[in-house]
């Protein structure tokens, strides 16, 4: 057994993150200087948009964005089950009304066929999430939005540095949200950035970022137009996210040399399904989920974690949440979600992690598998 804990996901810092933050720390500035948009354009030229702006997280990121799209009371929002519950608490804050729409079975992300089926005249906008960090069907997903006339706000913050068709995430929604958690991609500590190429929805986000302060034509005034947040990022976190984004490649080449380690292990075992990718797109593997059949799944977590094995459930669908309760939804209503959920287990995955500790996964989850099998 291991003697020490393998969480599920892990930053990685090195020496030049170090130095970059240094140096940030010994500016002038340590807050809203030149680092912040300096690391605003290198996030948004990496994924092809043509503006980012920068957020304390990546939950800021979509409160922000839901707010510039116009989302309020009695707009529907279409949604996954199977994300994390910031993508639709983002709906409510503005007065919105969550719509989930089930999942396609093999990669868990919205099914485009489920979102046709839940567009409304009263639908304003809809929020994929790339699970996992397999980017959504976009085709599909923008097809029904031009169609609709929907505004797209994807939730990536599984997927920075994934693609689609060789085009990368954050290059094709009318807002694309990535978060700097220190399990996502790459990170700043917390932090978050919505990608846009429209000018409009720009210069609201800068403005919803700050208080939604209109500067006047002096610099001593300026008018607040509605109550607002602060929810800006930092000089010191910036530099840190230039830095990790120069290792951004890297970081996903070894996730997915791990994915592969992994595939290979349980390829011939029944009961330990396998993550899919799709031929035509470049997952950024923020999670690797295996489904279990035949196996008492929660009995499999629990010695998993006794064994230091840091396993995780990502996640339950959101309509299980206290939170949505009163809003109509029941079990049995995302067939897909609820089959996907009761069988997941995320194993360990962050760059770091060295060959040495895949081996012990694998090892353990094929023991454990076999003593919980059903
Ligand atoms: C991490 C995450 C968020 C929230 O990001 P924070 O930076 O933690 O606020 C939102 N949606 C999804 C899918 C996430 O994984």
């Amino acid at each position: 057994m291991r003697d020490t804990f393998l969480p599920y996901g892990h930053q990685w810092i090195d020496e030049a993150d170090e130095r970059a933050v240094l140096e940030a720390l010994r500016a002038d500035r340590i807050t809203t200087g030149e680092k912040v948009l300096e690391f605003e354009q290198a996030v948004a030229s990496y994924c092809g948009a043509s503006y980012g702006v920068a957020v304390s997280s990546g939950t800021a990121a979509l409160h922000a964005a839901c707010t510039v799209a116009g989302i309020s009371e009695g707009d529907e929002v279409i949604t996954t089950p199977i994300t994390f519950f910031a993508t639709v608490a983002a709906i409510m804050h503005c007065g919105g009304t969550p719509v989930l729409a089930d999942v396609r079975p093999d990669t868990v992300n919205i099914d485009p066929i489920e979102i046709r089926r839940k567009v409304t005249n009263k639908t304003k906008a809809i929020i994929p999430v790339d699970f996992a960090g397999h980017p959504v069907d976009f085709d599909e997903v923008n097809h029904i939005a031009e169609e609709n006339n929907l505004v797209v706000i994807e939730d990536a913050c599984h997927a920075l540095g994934a693609s689609y068709q060789g085009k990368k995430v954050g290059s094709w929604s009318d807002m694309t949200i990535f978060s700097f958690h220190p399990v996502k991609s790459i990170t700043t500590g917390e932090g978050g950035m919505v990608l846009t190429d429209d000018r409009e929805y720009y210069s609201r986000l800068l403005r919803f970022r700050n208080h939604n302060i209109e500067r006047g034509s002096d610099p001593w005034l300026y008018n607040v137009d509605s109550a607002g947040y602060n929810y800006r990022l930092s000089d010191v976190q910036c530099a840190l996210g230039l830095s990790q984004l120069r290792k951004l490649d890297t970081f996903i080449a070894r996730r997915r040399e791990i994915t592969g380690l992994y595939d290979v292990a349980f390829a011939e075992i029944e009961s330990i399904g396998t993550p899919t990718e799709m031929p035509y797109v470049l997952s950024a593997y923020h999670l690797y989920v295996i489904r279990l059949a035949g196996v008492d799944r929660d009995k499999f977590i629990r010695e998993m974690l006794e064994n230091n094995i840091g396993v995780q459930v990502h996640y339950a669908p959101v309509h299980y949440h206290s939170a949505l309760s009163g809003r109509g939804y029941q079990r049995g209503d995302f067939p897909a979600a609820e089959a996907y959920y009761s069988q997941a287990v995320s194993l360990p995955i962050f760059p770091r992690m060295t060959d040495d500790d895949v081996g012990d996964v694998i090892y353990e989850v094929e023991r454990v598998a076999r003593k919980w099998r059903l």
